[in-house]
């Protein structure tokens, strides 16, 4: 049978990253590749309870619910926002299943085929997924540690007349970088000069090691409605429940609605529900503290064992939160070929490259700090040492 697909199944691509999970969960293979949080940290119990209490304090909870979300919900998640800066009512607020449902409805009421899209370079390769499936032209702007390059940006935005700038300023994943607050003013300053939308995608805002270093989001930022912001529970809670939510101006937020009622109707309503009783009952914020408490500790043993590469030939920039470090090889080491050696040792990364929208760099790869205890850290990182040890040593023979 010859299937009349629409021409955009084109433009679909399967995730690399994706690709490469289905071949390492396998065996005994110590992973470092997922995006995974440690499902030993879940609160199961607490979990347990908000299930319950939502099914038995009203069987209207398993009943279709509103597109926008629980009501409730989403004052608690204004009230939330309110305390980090963010102003808004919770008619402003859009309840989905993830962010990367907020990132998909955003793309189908703004994008045209060739629409320019500027994004940091490398950038979150789900969202590269979403902005190609709608025929978007993304463009990079060059960025170094702090942040995109002001002048880049500029004449990008002048030349290329971008709808939107998508951006992960903190603990950015792939990168695990945090963009300084000049630079967030700046990305603001030129956004509004020119009239540009900016999407902040901000599911690791919560995962920060230093209390004291809270950069702010750039929507808290925003008196001009330029910024629509997303986060999402699946860092902080868990995934499987697939509860993100999206902010912004109101008309966009209204679209989105419009565009969620031909996808899903609603975000799970049963998940919404018991979403409310956990952030009522339960010490969220004590969880929050732990999780960060426990990343660090995985992100700086992670760490202390790369330093032991000979010869010091690898950059990385200390993480100060997030669940990435971003490795840099010596130039002549291709990860994506070395990916291969490494499962063989039974330890997998994902190569960097997939991440980039242009001029990939080879020698990048990003580690995943989360998801492995400790023990499973050493014996990884160990794995990878050596074999990290042995391609530099065939280089130099
Ligand atoms: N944005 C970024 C930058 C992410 O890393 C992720 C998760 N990998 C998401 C969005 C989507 O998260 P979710 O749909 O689980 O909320």
């Amino acid at each position: 049978m010859k299937y009349g697909f629409s021409k955009r199944v084109r433009y679909l691509k399967s995730s690399a990253v994706r690709d490469i999970l289905k071949v390492v969960n396998k065996g005994d293979v110590i992973s470092f590749a997922g995006g995974l949080p440690d499902e030993n940290l879940f609160p199961v119990d607490a979990i347990r309870r908000a299930f319950d209490q939502a099914l038995t304090s009203d069987r209207k909870n398993l009943q279709y619910g509103e597109t926008e979300g629980v009501m409730e919900l989403r004052e608690r998640l204004a009230s939330r926002m309110a305390t980090k800066g963010i102003h808004r009512s919770p008619d402003d607020i859009l309840v989905t299943s993830g962010s990367q449902q907020a990132i998909d409805l955003f793309s189908r009421i703004m994008f045209n085929r060739g629409d320019v899209i500027l994004t940091e370079n490398p950038t979150y390769l789900a969202a590269l997924q979403v902005f190609e499936s709608y025929e978007a032209n993304i463009i990079a702007v060059d960025s170094d540690d702090d942040g995109m390059l002001e002048e880049d940006l500029e004449d990008k935005i002048v030349r290329l007349k971008p709808k939107c700038i998508y951006v992960v300023p903190t603990y950015s994943n792939p990168g695990g970088k945090v963009w300084s607050l000049e630079r967030r003013k700046k990305l603001l300053e030129l956004a509004d000069k020119y009239h540009v939308v900016i999407f902040e995608d901000d599911p690791y805002g919560e995962i920060q090691f230093d209390e004291n270093e809270s950069p702010p989001s750039i929507a808290s930022m925003d008196n001009n409605r330029l910024v629509l912001y997303t986060s999402t529970f699946s860092k902080t809670v868990v995934p499987a429940m697939r509860i993100g939510w999206i902010v912004g101006p109101h008309q966009i937020i209204r679209l989105m609605a419009q565009a969620k009622q031909a996808s899903d109707l609603h975000t799970n309503s049963i998940s919404q529900h018991a979403l409310i009783h956990l952030l009522k009952d339960f010490d969220f914020d004590g969880h929050i503290t732990t999780l960060r408490k426990t990343y660090l500790e995985r992100m700086n043993m992670m760490k202390s064992l790369l330093d032991s590469v000979e010869g010091n030939q690898i950059k990385y920039q200390i993480p100060k939160g997030g669940m990435f470090l971003w490795v840099n090889m010596p130039e002549h080491v291709n990860t994506t070929e070395l990916l291969s050696t490494a499962v063989d040792r039974g330890v997998a990364f994902v190569p960097g490259a997939p991440f980039y929208v242009s001029n990939p760099q080879q020698n990048t790869m990003r580690l995943n700090f989360t998801n492995a205890e400790p023990e499973k850290i050493k014996l990884g990182m160990e794995r990878l040492v050596t074999v990290i040890n042995e391609s530099q040593y065939e280089f130099i023979t």
